[in-house]
């Protein structure tokens, strides 16, 4: 059960065409922390990345030359695969959480097999 201190965030599927049309947008929310002279691991700064992003074209072929491909073609968060479900989280950080078809329904029958699994895994009750 979810513990009534903590809001459970809002989650949504999102069409292929929402995942690629905000792309830019996501990238822009993830980073909107970071001070525009912060580098990435490729040594571009954030500045640069933004107007790249900028000159580009804003399609998801024009952003994957841009974008880590992960940004227009998310993959499963479980196996790897490309991603069929992609649900966004209100939750204020723009947490997206990816999914495969094949996955998804995996957890639904494991769900529906043990229903107990659906609840909070807690501390173990200490043995004396
Ligand atoms: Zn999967």
């Amino acid at each position: 059960m979810t513990s009534p201190s903590r809001r459970a965030p809002v989650l949504r599927i999102l069409t292929a065409e929402e995942v690629s049309a905000g792309a830019a947008e996501r990238w822009r929310d993830q980073y909107r922390h970071w001070d525009g002279d912060r580098r990435f691991h490729d040594g571009m700064t954030k500045r640069e990345a933004d107007d790249a992003i900028n000159a580009a074209e804003q399609t998801p072929d024009g952003l994957k030359g841009v974008l880590n491909p992960s940004w227009t073609h998310p993959s499963c968060d479980v196996c790897g695969e490309p991603a069929t479900v992609v649900a966004h989280s209100d939750d204020g950080f723009g947490n997206t959480r990816s999914c495969c078809l094949t996955c998804a329904e995996k957890i639904a029958a494991l769900l529906r097999q043990f229903p107990r699994a659906a609840e909070r895994v807690r501390e173990p009750t200490p043995h004396f």
